[in-house]
């Protein structure tokens, strides 16, 4: 995979004054940096529509950060993936560690929502990763092996080829610590491994595996450099458009 694609997820940030201010940020800093990385912005639901008008003319791609797997229905406080398209969003983030520890989401439920996404004509960004108490016992491997057995159950070699695998260790996540290169190339590694023997008619090497956790500007061309860390989902430094911009130009 050449080209690195960099996701920011805004989480529960940005109403929409804010929005406005932020996209039109990215969209400025994004037009001197030529470097063929694909930028992707997940704001909250309440700013999809606005941040779609402001990108809907730009090559930044519009995400959203969750989605119920029903149509529709009595579901008070949920949103159908047909609702996500009909306002603009090509990705959406499904099984972010947020989700699964605050929310309680189990693996069952995260694969009932990536296979809606790709049903529905939407590409996940499928998030996995270990905590510190799981990788202090030595099982990420069993950990990861099970998130993504569970999560792309079911899941098309074709399905796959459309979804963004993201590893995000839950340690890194909004901490400030990092992982360093190489514990992150080694999970990397795994999963690449993973896919090719769990998908062989698939391009292993094509699937983009994302790197999550405390990236910044200043770590960011580092761990972009490794073999099989094909981009970079971004939280904290996602809501700044300078350092949105330098993670990009990072790659
Ligand atoms: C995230 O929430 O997906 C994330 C990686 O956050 P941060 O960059 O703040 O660690």
């Amino acid at each position: 995979m050449s080209k690195k694609v960099i996701a920011g997820n805004w989480k529960m940030n940005m109403d929409i004054p804010e929005t406005v201010k932020l996209i039109s940020g990215i969209k400025e800093a994004l037009k001197n940096i030529n470097n063929g990385a694909e930028a992707i912005v997940c704001p909250p639901f309440t700013s999809l529509e606005t941040a779609y008008t402001l990108l809907k003319d730009s090559p930044i791609g519009l995400g959203a950060q969750n989605m119920y797997f029903e149509d529709s229905g009595a579901y008070t406080g949920e949103i159908s993936a047909a609702m996500l398209k009909s306002v603009g969003c090509r990705y959406v983030i499904l099984g972010h560690s947020e989700r699964r520890t605050i929310f309680k989401e189990s693996d069952e439920t995260i694969n009932k929502k990536v296979k809606k996404a790709h049903s529905s004509g939407l590409l996940p960004i499928f998030c996995i990763g270990e905590t510190l108490e799981e990788r202090e016992k030595g099982i990420t491997f069993d950990v990861i092996r099970t998130q993504l057995s569970g999560g792309l159950k079911d899941v098309s070699p074709a399905e796959l080829e459309k979804t963004i695998i993201a590893y995000e260790p839950v340690w890194a996540i909004g901490t400030g610590k990092v992982a360093t290169p190489e514990q992150a190339q080694e999970v990397h590694a795994f999963i690449r491994g993973w896919i090719k023997e769990n998908y062989p008619s698939v391009n292993a090497k094509e699937i983009v595996i994302q790197y999550g956790g405390s990236v910044k500007p200043d770590n960011a061309k580092e761990l972009l450099s490794q073999p099989d860390i094909d981009g970079a989902l971004v939280g904290g430094a996602c809501l700044k458009a300078d350092s949105f911009a330098g993670i990009i130009s990072a790659c």
